[in-house]
């Protein structure tokens, strides 16, 4: 028997691999597992993901509509929920803290290696934490929502394009450290390695 065409959660879903799924993606999910009743196979299918996926998907919205937390599974105090307002699917305290812990080591393992935190896969650009691809998304990204490309922290500067006041700061004086550098070493002969200075 062949699917009727999808409905109104079906529109905007695009098929995912290893792709971050949007709330309407996990609602769409939900709506067909819990409401119409159809098996993880096929929705699987529609989707283009696997069946685990779908069962995870499921199971994290069951949980936000439980009003738990979508990790454990233990029911949200009134505070958390305040905290995450608006967002589809929340964590309790204790479960944000150990996956930014984990974050954060993985992080570092990955920056340590050299790697790319961001995609697992590329070389990090030597003095940065990212590599060029994902350094460039991110930059384009922060710019888009006002905010300084370099730190991500503070609104870009009146003067600046892309650059927060401190950052703009930061690098002008990057700038005149590598100029002056620049300058000692024309002074040094190539051949000799000594300075020409007299
Ligand atoms: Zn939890
Ligand atoms: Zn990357
Ligand atoms: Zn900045």
């Amino acid at each position: 028997m062949r699917l009727k065409r999808p409905k109104w959660y079906l529109e905007n879903v695009k098929p995912l691999e290893n792709h971050p799924w949007t709330d309407t993606e996990k609602l769409a999910v939900f709506a067909l597992r819990d409401e119409e009743d159809l098996p993880a196979k096929r929705v699987a299918k529609i989707f283009g993901v696997t069946k685990t996926q779908v069962y995870n998907v499921t199971r994290l919205i069951r949980r936000s509509k439980n009003k738990e937390c979508f990790i454990c599974g233990n029911l949200l105090t009134p505070k958390e929920k305040r905290k995450q307002k608006g967002r589809l699917v929340k964590a309790c305290d204790s479960c944000k803290d150990e996956k930014r812990e984990y974050k954060r080591k993985r992080r570092k393992r990955l920056l340590k290696k050299g790697l790319c935190p961001y995609c697992e896969k590329r070389k990090v650009v030597a003095g940065k934490k990212g590599c060029t691809l994902c350094l460039s998304a991110t930059h384009r990204r922060r710019m888009q929502m006002g905010l300084c490309g370099q730190c991500g922290k503070r609104p870009i500067d009146k003067k600046s394009e892309a650059l927060c006041t401190i950052c703009l700061g930061i690098n002008r004086k990057r700038t005149s450290a590598q100029r002056k550098l620049n300058k000692t070493k024309d002074k040094v002969c190539n051949k000799t390695g000594k300075s020409s200075k007299k």
